[in-house]
């Protein structure tokens, strides 16, 4: 099957019971065995099936089966977001005293995360610079347990050199972990190019619409899990061999830790991966048309998108991405009265802090995701006082060019 068929056909038995054609949700948060011998080989793990809701729910493992099934990976787990995603895989890969390779400039939630809770519990960022190779090297030299960046960072829009940083982090016998919220499937393909865990926040792209928060955690099958040195992967690994990420995820931290998702947004996370693939080239086609038009400008200081040729990220992506550059893209105004006076200005783009929505939303970042973000941090991400962000949506493009266009006439005539 090629990509746009495995996106709506890669769930084969979706409803065992009737033939329904799309996933029951099944709102149950404990399930009834007729022998006790049963729910005991349950816990056990001598069977499998479901047994509360925390643990595992038919509609969450249907929507987990069917995205693995669509980018052709070893497993998956869906968590309660994003965020949810990212702790419980520092959680499954690394435990106190452990250092951790983090690029710089990622999303203002890993920053925080690792700058508050993970620090708290005893787990050591080493940053590098993800466009600058002997600082790769240099973290990678200090003995940590994996290596975390964005394919594309949001919101410094530089894209790595993923390949060179994969063979260097496997030289270590450490897996690359690379956020793919950014770039989903139809945008970058993360076996192609040796990541060996992909994390989603599926409340962008992948859900598509802006209705529900969720991440996912991708094992994608190139890494040798009975090879990792650190607990608790060593432990699992006698018990489950090559999924010993995903069992550790699964029965230890996912479980424990209670990030589990809700089955009806599992079902809606389900629903917007069908659709994925056509969504997700409107969204790209669009950034590039907007991104170009700025570009044209003379009342901007500077725009980055990895898709425009004079992009300093522009060849990496080439290389990197499957033909598409994304749906975000950012500029600069000379201050943040303008970038205000531009957002107040803009009629179909609206003024709101996620992306991936089906709308084009547009935030100042220096005043809002980075808003406690240190001086060295906000360069780390390239944000300045006159940063917009732009994440384009699914409208007709020449729309959003005209709507660009008539904020410029406003605030600079
Ligand atoms: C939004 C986002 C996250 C966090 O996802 P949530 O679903 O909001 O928890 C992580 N990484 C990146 C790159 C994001 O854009």
């Amino acid at each position: 099957m090629r990509f746009l068929t495995r996106a709506v056909r890669s769930l084969r038995d979706a409803d065992p019971a009737w033939g329904a054609s799309v996933p029951p949700v099944y709102f149950s948060a404990g399930f009834e065995k007729e022998d006790p011998e049963e729910l005991a080989r349950l816990f056990a793990g001598k069977d499998a099936g479901f047994i509360y809701s925390r643990i595992g729910n038919p509609t969450v493992s249907a929507f987990e089966r069917a995205f693995s099934s669509f980018v052709s990976a070893r497993g998956a787990v869906a968590v309660s977001s994003g965020m949810a995603a990212i702790t419980a895989l520092v959680f499954a890969l690394s435990s106190s005293g452990s250092k951790v390779a983090l690029s710089r400039g990622l999303f203002s939630g890993t920053i925080a995360l690792f700058r508050g809770v993970l620090r708290r519990a005893g787990i050591v960022p080493v940053f590098f610079d993800p466009l600058d190779f002997p600082s790769v090297e240099k973290a990678l030299s200090e003995g940590v347990d994996f290596v975390f960046l964005e394919v594309i960072s949001n919101p410094g829009m530089g894209v790595p050199h993923m390949d060179s940083i994969a063979v260097l982090s496997h030289e270590k016998g450490v897996p690359l972990v690379a956020d793919c919220t950014l770039t989903p499937p139809g945008v970058f393909s993360p076996q192609k190019h040796g990541v060996d865990i992909a994390v989603h926040s599926l409340t962008k792209y992948i859900s598509g619409n802006g209705t529900v928060v969720g991440g996912l955690i991708v094992d994608t099958g190139l890494f040798d899990w009975t090879k990792y040195k650190s607990e608790p992967i060593v432990s699992a690994a006698s018990k489950a061999g090559e999924f010993a990420l995903l069992y550790v995820l699964r029965k230890d931290v996912v479980q424990n830790m209670g990030f589990s998702i809700s089955p009806m947004h599992a079902f809606l996370h389900y629903l917007g991966m069908e659709t994925l693939p056509l969504r997700i080239k409107q969204h790209c086609h669009n950034a590039l048309a907007l991104a170009e038009f700025l570009a044209e400008r003379d009342e901007i200081v500077s725009v980055r998108y990895p898709g425009l040729k004079s992009d300093p990220s522009y060849s990496h992506a080439c290389n990197t991405l499957d033909g598409l550059f994304g749906g975000l893209f950012t500029f600069e105004l000379k201050s943040k009265e303008e970038c205000y006076a531009f957002v107040g200005a803009l009629k179909l783009a609206r003024n709101i802090v996620n992306i991936g929505d089906s709308s084009t939303l547009i935030i100042h970042p220096a005043s809002t995701i980075y808003a406690d973000a240190s001086e060295e941090e906000k360069r780390g991400a390239g944000i300045t006082e006159g940063l917009l962000r732009v994440s384009v949506g699914i409208e007709d493009s020449e729309d959003l060019i005209e709507d660009f266009e008539n904020a410029f006439i406003k605030i600079y005539g």
